[in-house]
């Protein structure tokens, strides 16, 4: 064994350091220091696989989806070399060089043993060609649904049909054994790209490691979402025929602009996009699936999220610049373009706008239970009452959300699709939407404790006079 620090194609590292022009001791110290602003940098399918496993799990772990010693990933080199998590190694802490390599004739580099779960991972490898990645954890919603021994629903949300695809269910084996390999690959071998293990987790793959945390991360949210909407009330869960409409929803109809620039007002703009939904993304309130953000540049012209970017990799150059309703040529903007257009053309006074899924209140989205935000005063200032929409209500062509924002009324949710915030400044927006969450929470934790005791309307008409009517 030995340490493995020459490989041909390392491009990003360095890249990294000459683009910095660091001049650092050590070559880990250099590379931690760099790991914190990686996603805001770097383009996570150009980098190294030791680097993209790293980054990873480093996200995994952060948003409470692993533990130290639990789960393990793995990426398939061209070569048939499979790149995988160390066995017993601190999940929190890793680096790309506890990052082991075993080659296609067996032999085995880097420090450490490369993970238990290493035949499971090479099964299915060896019988789906088109698995690239592979992401097995035991995140908790997931883990109860395992531990009932149920699949989740992923018509709960939009999206995760489309990106988690059928869900598959492996029976239980000893972990580490050939024939819990044998077991999960079968399952594979059907054409899943997602599948539950029995009172053990789950297992994801992926045409690479970016897609296959795009659908462990959405198929962990529909879990959560199911779970915390059952605690206040009764999910309602799409139609396969409302999904095929939200998904039909692809605004290519706004027409290129002939040509683009790029004021420093404009580019201020962007940095600001991508600042809020990294950090949206690392506060757990918006997943890499889902999630669009716009903020008003000057008149009715705006900037807008992509669609189809994986929001946790969201780079400045994916913004997309929508002006006097043209777009930027050659980038697609969110679905929900239209809808950001008609806010920003009707109410003068909202700047910037954010749209996403966020665990706690998708359980107010994804049933019929009130989200009564007259919980404490923090709550009923930044939010006002907030309306539920029917699915659809944000489709191109509705004028009803439009219509009810103002800034009395800045937050709606719309049903088994998304919270939608508006503000002025768009930090200031991400704030109402964090109070949002915040309160939805504490609905839900409440439940099992007692009704909650709303605060009454003397005591808001007097928060009203104190705070907003000024
Ligand atoms: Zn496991």
């Amino acid at each position: 064994m030995f340490l493995d620090y020459e490989i041909p194609g390392d491009y990003s590292r360095k890249f990294i350091l000459s683009f910095f022009n660091l001049r650092l001791n050590t070559y880990d110290h250099i590379f931690t220091t760099i790991t914190k602003n990686m996603n805001e940098i770097l383009n996570t399918q150009l980098m190294h696989p030791r680097d993209q496993i790293t980054m990873i799990i480093g996200r995994i772990y952060k948003r409470g989806l692993t533990t130290t010693s639990g789960g393990n990933i793995s990426v398939i080199d061209d070569d048939g070399s499979i790149w995988v998590t160390p066995s017993g190694v601190d999940k929190g802490s890793l680096s790309p060089t506890d990052i082991m390599c075993v080659k296609k004739d067996g032999t085995i580099v880097g420090p450490h043993k490369p993970s238990s779960e290493f035949p499971f991972h090479k099964a299915i490898y060896d019988i789906r060609p088109d698995i690239k990645a592979i992401i097995h954890a035991h995140p908790p919603a997931l883990v109860s649904f395992s531990i009932v021994r149920e699949i989740p629903n992923t018509n709960i949300i939009s999206q995760a049909k489309h990106i988690c695809g059928p869900i598959g269910y492996a029976a239980y084996e000893l972990p580490g054994s050939n024939a819990l390999g044998v077991k999960i690959a079968q399952q594979f071998s059907k054409g899943f790209m997602a599948i539950i293990m029995e009172n053990h987790g789950t297992v994801l793959g992926g045409t690479d490691l970016v897609d296959a945390f795009q659908r462990f991360e959405t198929l962990e949210f529909c879990a959560r979402t199911i779970l915390y909407g059952k605690t206040i009330g009764v999910p309602y869960y799409l139609t396969d025929k409302q999904i095929d409409e939200f998904e039909t929803q692809i605004p290519e109809a706004f027409p290129e602009m002939d040509s683009v620039s790029y004021p420093s007002s404009e580019r201020e703009k962007r940095m600001e996009i991508c600042k809020i939904v990294h950090r949206a993304c690392e506060q757990g309130l918006m997943i890499s699936s889902y999630g669009t953000v716009s903020t008003r540049w000057y008149d009715n012209n705006f900037l807008i999220t992509p669609t189809n970017v994986p929001r946790w990799d969201l780079q400045i150059e994916d913004v997309v610049q929508i002006k006097d309703g043209k777009r930027e040529p050659g980038k697609v903007p969110s679905r929900a373009t239209w809808l950001h257009q008609e806010i920003y053309n009707r109410n003068p006074k909202i700047n910037s706008i954010i749209l996403t899924q966020s665990p706690y209140l998708m359980a107010f989205g994804v049933t019929q239970s009130l989200f009564d935000v007259r919980t404490i005063p923090e709550s009923w200032i930044f939010l006002q009452d907030v309306p539920s929409l029917a699915f659809g209500s944000h489709f191109q062509g509705s004028t009803e959300i439009p219509a009810i924002l103002s800034t009395s009324n800045p937050a709606i949710l719309i049903q088994n699709d998304a919270v939608l915030i508006t503000g002025d400044k768009l930090l200031q927006t991400f704030d109402r939407l964090e109070v949002a969450e915040f309160s939805a929470k504490s609905l839900v934790m409440s439940t099992p404790i007692g009704r909650m005791v709303p605060i009454n309307n003397q005591q808001v008409e007097e928060l009203r006079k104190v705070f907003l009517d000024k």
